[in-house]
């Protein structure tokens, strides 16, 4: 009997799999697909262009990642195992507002970490930007006066901590009444924070998304672009690491369904064409939020109390990358968000983060660009043609140097399985530890207090986890570090709004009564 099963090679299941073998277990990991590990952090294969008379080599991926300041755990584990990706501070982020011919862009993300107004009123720099303000009509200008009451006003809620879904709400109601461009661009950070569309987005999402990443510190802003791929850099390490400490990986393993074997757990793959199966007393479930909840519903132990269950929505990503023979002049920053009438969601300039591009860059003097769309599905099922000529129609109005100077496209489309971070009420949802003996889940839509999202939290959760495998061994638990508190003001204010919000509740209960 193989004690623990892990079911998943993302950031979830391998952090799981090394705390595990690090006490001196050894789990065994499957994972449904079949040449790589990583899920969502994974390598897709390398692209080769011809150009100016020679084959050139670029790596890809599932999409470019970007590694936050406040993601201590993840970047704790990877110290600890000597793991060291090539990484590059960002510098700027743009924000492009496309409207028929007029597109204009302001550079935003610097103004915001690196503001001198303390948290929560650090966007002021930002809004006093007069590049900011020259993409605003007065409506907008006015409209920020309710924007900065807004943001202030979410530090009453802490979804995540308080378990409040805000079931039924969304980004769309939270930004009524805003000026049309304002609303754009949190339109657009709910694309880039959520993928999701304001009317999909769920206000406790975007509130959770706001608070661990900009709304309390200035400096959580702040982040690192992976120079290398996801898969170069984290997950094929740490994959690596896994190994050498005796886990054993089987690619290409898809667990189909779960049923109780005494007090563990039998766990049918199939691998190769054919069914098999493994019996353990631990389970971890580390798959993607749909896989979960396919394979929960599917297997008769969990599918009633799973059907009952509220299981965050996966949204399908469309990366395409374009190579142009030339390259955008002025002062162009690494990456942006596009709102108003453009397609793409956002883009980064690959030339300016990743070696290979760079070389060939400075070689040729061409650059090449990676593009998002997030969902929703009617938009990333529009034919391969379309999207990347609208895509490059949207670059060239952004940047017209570009204009007829491509040389090169490719596009990928992953699976709809990029969570829409939907923080559910804790009765509804699927917490680490889960209702079933024996089965505890991580990933980075897995229910827990704990304020961290996307990488961070299939971090924490996959930890967590494994702590509960431990402790279930009798074995000593790791130490999750705890996330960067509020600055001094954001946190003074976020605790009395708190209190004030929680005293109204009250009283109006009391009136009803
Ligand atoms: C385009 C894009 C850009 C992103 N950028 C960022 C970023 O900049 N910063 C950031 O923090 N996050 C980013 N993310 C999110 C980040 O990639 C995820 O939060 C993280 O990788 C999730 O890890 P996970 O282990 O929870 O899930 P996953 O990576 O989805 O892992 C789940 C694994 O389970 C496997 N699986 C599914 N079903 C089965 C089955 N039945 N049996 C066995 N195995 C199965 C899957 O193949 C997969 O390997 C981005 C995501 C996308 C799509």
């Amino acid at each position: 009997m193989t004690s623990i099963t892990i079911l998943g090679g993302g950031v979830a299941g391998l952090t799981a799999a090394v705390q595990l073998a690090e006490r001196g277990l050894r789990p065994l990991l499957l994972e449904a697909e079949p040449e790589q590990i990583g899920g969502r952090l994974r390598d897709t294969p390398p692209v080769t262009v011809e150009h100016a008379g020679e084959a050139w080599s670029f790596p890809a991926e599932h999409g470019v990642h970007g590694i936050w300041s406040p993601y201590r755990n993840l970047l704790a584990l990877l110290e600890r195992h000597g793991i060291t990706p090539d990484m590059a501070p960002s510098r700027e982020e743009t924000w492009i507002y496309g409207e028929g011919r007029s597109v204009r862009m302001a550079h935003i993300g610097s103004a915001i970490r690196g503001s001198w107004v303390p948290a929560p009123f650090h966007y002021l720099a930002l809004f006093l930007r007069p590049s900011f303000l020259a993409m605003l009509t007065p409506a907008d200008i006015v409209s920020m006066f309710a924007v900065e009451g807004s943001l202030i006003g979410v530090m009453a809620i802490d979804p995540l901590a308080e378990g409040k879904s805000l079931a039924g709400m969304t980004l769309a109601d939270l930004t009524r009444g805003w000026s049309p461009r304002i609303r754009s661009l949190f339109a657009g950070l709910a694309r880039n924070a959520l993928a999701a569309h304001p009317e999909q987005a769920p206000a406790a999402g975007f509130i959770a998304f706001l608070r661990f990443y900009t709304l309390l510190r200035r400096d959580a802003w702040g982040f690192h672009y992976l120079r290398g791929t996801g898969g170069g850099g984290i997950s094929g390490p740490l994959a690596a690491k896994a190994r050498e400490l005796g886990v054993e990986i089987r690619l290409g393993s898809r667990a189909t369904r779960l049923e109780r074997a005494g007090q563990g757990w039998r766990v049918t793959y199939e691998r190769g064409g054919q069914e098999h199966a493994v019996e353990s007393e631990q389970v971890v479930l580390a798959l993607d939020s749909p896989s979960a909840a396919r394979l929960l519903r599917d297997s008769p132990p969990t599918a009633a109390q799973a059907a009952d269950m509220v299981f965050p929505a996966g949204v399908p990503t469309v990366i395409m990358r374009f190579w142009y023979d030339t390259t955008p002049k002025g002062a162009v920053a690494e990456t942006g968000i596009c709102t108003g009438d453009f397609l793409v969601d956002n883009f980064f300039w690959l030339h300016r983060l990743q070696p290979a591009y760079q070389a060939w860059h400075e070689a040729t003097g061409g650059s090449a660009v990676e593009a998002h769309i997030y969902g929703p599905q009617e938009i990333a099922d529009r034919p391969d043609g379309a999207l990347l000529a609208q895509t490059s129609f949207d670059m060239a109005r952004a940047f017209p140097e570009l204009r007829d100077r491509m040389i090169h496209c490719t596009i990928d489309r992953n699976p709809a399985t990029h969570t829409l971070f939907t923080p559910g009420a804790p009765e509804r949802s699927l917490a680490v530890r889960t209702p079933w003996p024996g089965l505890v889940a991580c990933g980075d839509w897995v229910f827990d207090p704990n304020p961290a999202l996307y990488l961070e939290r299939a971090t924490t959760t996959g930890m967590l986890a494994a702590n509960a495998v431990l402790e279930a061994c009798g074995l000593e638990p790791w130490p999750l570090l705890p996330h960067p508190s509020p600055e001094p003001l954001a946190g003074a204010m976020a605790r009395g709004l708190q209190r004030l919000r929680h005293a109204m509740l009250r009283r109006r209960a009391r009136g009803k009564e």
